[in-house]
């Protein structure tokens, strides 16, 4: 992936951009598993913000195996997008119902620390029996 110069984001823009403080944002550009640096300046660090969402919203996928009709899948927790907790619960505990036509869940996460209410998609990788 190359990156444009209008894709570079500093820690404010990414502060801004998923409305949280810099100092939340900058915890996350501490974390060893988040996309690398791509330039410095003098006000600090730039990284490519389509590597930013990559990481900071993922989309997870499941298998699930359908066999007539309807089935259920767990969803699996993902960190708040406020503060970055991973004190969070799934509504329902997670359980969702899932179609035989139906490729993607919505589901909506609570954080037990922020009390931020979010949501997650589910791209679910099906295999008919
Ligand atoms: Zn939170």
């Amino acid at each position: 992936m190359t990156t444009q110069i209008e894709d570079l984001v500093g820690l404010t823009e990414i502060a801004e951009r998923c409305n949280v403080s810099k100092n939340v944002a900058s915890g996350w550009t501490r974390k060893h598993t988040f996309p690398e640096i791509k330039h410095k300046l003098a006000m600090g660090p730039m990284w490519d913000w389509k590597e930013v969402q990559a990481y900071l919203f993922p989309t997870p996928k499941v298998e699930v195996r359908i066999l007539k009709g309807d089935a259920f899948a767990y969803a699996p927790k993902s960190p708040c997008d406020g503060c970055g907790s991973e004190d969070v619960r799934i509504e329902g505990d997670g359980e969702l119902k899932i179609t035989a036509t139906s490729a993607w869940v919505e589901y909506v996460l609570h954080c037990n620390v922020c009390t931020r209410e979010f949501d997650r998609e589910l791209e679910l990788k099906k295999e008919e029996a």
